[in-house]
């Protein structure tokens, strides 16, 4: 066996071992942590622009807009090269969205979804001229046709419907495509909506919309989604409202224990030739699926403590960097980034600094056990890692390096003491009393 079952995924992946230690595309991952600092963050910028090309040319024979989900990795530098390889993007507040134009995405290739849109995201996104909103209730529909007339515009729309299918996700809080979920419209509703409001001079129906849930590794899920609507797609065509595309969300799972990610050729095959038929354009809004894979956490570990039968291995990194595995029970590899020969292999958790129980990056792992000081490789971090990374227990949010062309280029700075305080304001401020005299002890 190889230390931590790690290799198998090597070629795939741009990170490699080479003389017993990890590299991204020739890059020594200790030089890296050595010159920025841990926690770190490091993605593989080719990795990343491979990921993207595989969606563009798995589905090549159709009109195809790959809309990049912006919330799984909103780095500037990350959506940048995906903006220039022709990709769209999928966002779901005004925060995405300004990041997706300063980045370089065209408007005409943004897609804006989210349950629970305000009048200002609406203003910003017809302003903007963004491809469609995918709106996700009456109430909302309302409402984007008022801002629209407000505005002397027509607000292009995709109804994102809720297929109700159950999707087999690793975690009920990435489930979205089942009846009881707060995300989409029910089919029936979203078809007698598009019926009632095809008159409303304010609003322009382009689409159809749905997003299943998040890391599913399966296409049977996908397919019972593309065939319900696609299915309305038709019914709505011969009642003479004819729309131009059907987005099929993201979802798309990759291998977080070396395994293979979905197949996307095998879902190509199924959904391609219904769409080329009939003329529609396919958007997809992988976001995991582009990122995930091309980025790692670094981080040093701190400490090694024994309590009872338990083994913890203390890490500068916690659930403040990397709330997966806490939040969703996400599993990720952690590898020594050099190996040293014959450490004992234990069962250990892998905990951060944070002052929570539930702040682990790992629980009962087998691994070998590492030393105060060593540096470690959490693999499969590039997406759901910074962007929902947080200042809890003050502390600074760590910075972002990118490599490319063989060289390590900071993307973000790491914060400062200063950042953590921005924006904050005392009022009169007052003295604290001077220091405690004994006699003062109560
Ligand atoms: C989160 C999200 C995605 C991307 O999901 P991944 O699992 O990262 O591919 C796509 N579309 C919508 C509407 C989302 O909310």
């Amino acid at each position: 066996m190889t230390p931590l079952g790690e290799g198998a995924d090597a070629p795939r992946s741009g990170f490699e071992r080479i003389a017993g230690a990890l590299t991204c595309r020739g890059v020594s991952l200790e030089e890296a942590a050595g010159e920025f600092g841990t926690p770190l963050y490091l993605y593989d910028a080719e990795g990343v622009a491979e990921r993207v090309r595989r969606f563009q040319v798995t589905f090549r024979e159709i009109s195809f807009l790959p809309a990049y989900s912006v919330k799984a990795n909103g780095s500037l530098a990350i959506l940048n090269r995906i903006a220039a390889l022709g990709a769209g993007a999928d966002i779901v507040s005004q925060g995405e969205l300004e990041r997706a134009l300063r980045a370089g995405f065209p408007p005409e290739r943004i897609v804006f979804a989210g349950v629970g849109k305000g009048e200002e995201e609406m203003v910003a996104g017809l302003r903007a001229g963004i491809y469609a909103f995918h709106v996700e209730s009456a109430g909302e529909l309302d409402l984007l046709s008022r801002v629209a007339r407000d505005e002397g515009r027509v607000a292009p729309v995709g109804l994102r419907v809720n297929p109700d299918v159950e999707s087999p996700t690793p975690h009920a809080y990435t489930r979205t495509g089942h009846a009881a979920s707060k995300f989409g419209i029910p089919v029936e509703e979203a078809e007698a909506l598009y019926v009632e409001r095809r008159n409303d001079p304010h609003l322009e129906f382009l689409g159809i919309d749905a997003h299943i849930g998040s890391q599913i590794m399966e296409t049977e899920p996908y397919l019972r989604a593309f065939h319900v609507v696609l299915g309305m797609l038709d019914r709505l065509r011969e009642g003479g409202i004819d729309l131009a595309y059907l987005d099929l969300g993201g979802g798309f799972g990759v291998g977080y224990d070396g395994e293979e990610g979905l197949d996307l050729e095998d879902l190509a095959r199924e959904i391609v030739p219904p769409i080329r038929e009939r003329g529609l354009q396919l958007i997809l809004e992988p976001g995991r699926a582009v990122v995930g894979e091309s980025g790692v956490l670094l981080t040093r570990v701190r400490y090694l403590k024994r309590a009872g039968v338990k083994t913890f291995v203390i890490t500068d990194a916690g659930m403040t960097e990397l709330i997966r595995p806490s939040h969703y029970e996400g599993f990720h590899r952690i590898l020594p980034v050099r190996e040293t020969e014959g450490a004992p292999r234990v069962i250990a958790d892998v905990v951060g600094p944070i002052c929570e129980s539930g702040d682990f990056l790992a629980r009962d792992r087998e691994m070998s056990l590492p030393q105060p000081g060593e540096l470690l490789a959490v693999k499969t971090a590039g997406a759901y890692g910074f962007t929902m990374a947080s200042n809890y227990n003050a502390r600074p949010r760590p910075a972002e390096v990118m490599v490319e062309g063989g060289e390590v280029h900071l993307i973000r700075r790491r914060e400062t003491l200063d950042d953590l305080m921005r924006g904050e304001e005392i009022p009169h401020p007052r003295e604290a009393p001077g220091p405690l005299k004994p006699s003062e002890c109560p």
